[in-house]
C-alpha cells in the first residue's frame, strides 16, 4: 500500500459556480480557478499522485495550458486515475475534508461520494467526505475561500 496527502485552496468570488466533489452546490459565490476550481477533487488528485510518486496536478494539468481551461475536475480525476493505474495502483480508499464557513455542505455529501466513486469506478464506501467550518477564523472562516485536505491509500493492482 502507498499513502498520499493533498491540499488545495481556491478563492470565493462572484459570477462562478460552486463545484465541490463534482457536485454543483447552489450558492451566491463560486470558486475562482483555471478549471472548475473544485478544491476537494484537486486535493484528492494531489493525494493520489503523491501516493503514486507522480508529483502533483500542476505538473500533469498545468493552468498555463488552455486545454484545461474550464475543464470539469471530474475529467481531470479520470485522467489522474489512469496515470495511477499505469503505475500499477488503484485507489484503496480516500478521506477528504472540506473547510468552508458557508454554505452548509452536509446535504451534498452523498452526491459528492457518488460522483467521485463513479469516476474512479469504485464502491462509494471507499470514498469519504467530511465538511467543517473554521469557527470564523482565518481566510476560510472569513468566507474568502474554501480549502480541502485529502488522504488516500493506493493498493497494488
Ligand atoms: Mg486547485
Amino acid at each position: 500500500m502507498r499513502i498520499g496527502h493533498g491540499y488545495d485552496v481556491h478563492v470565493l468570488t462572484e459570477g462562478r459556480a460552486l463545484v465541490l466533489g463534482g457536485a454543483e452546490i447552489p450558492y451566491h459565490l463560486g470558486l475562482l480557478g483555471h478549471s472548475d476550481a473544485d478544491a476537494a477533487l484537486h486535493a484528492l488528485m494531489d493525494a493520489m499522485l503523491g501516493a503514486a510518486g507522480l508529483g502533483d496536478i500542476g505538473r500533469h494539468f498545468p493552468d498555463s495550458d488552455d486545454r484545461f481551461k474550464g475543464i470539469s475536475s471530474l475529467e481531470l480525476l479520470h485522467r489522474t486515475a489512469l496515470l495511477v493505474e499505469e503505475r500499477g495502483y488503484r485507489l484503496g480508499n480516500a478521506d477528504i475534508t472540506i473547510i468552508a464557513q458557508a454554505p452548509k455542505l452536509a446535504p451534498y455529501i452523498p452526491q459528492m461520494r457518488e460522483k467521485t466513486a463513479g469516476v474512479l469506478g469504485c464502491d462509494v464506501s471507499k470514498i469519504n467526505y467530511k465538511a467543517t467550518t473554521e469557527e470564523k477564523l482565518g481566510f476560510t472562516g472569513a468566507g474568502q475561500g474554501i480549502s480541502a485536505h485529502a488522504v488516500v491509500l493506493l493498493e497494488e493492482l
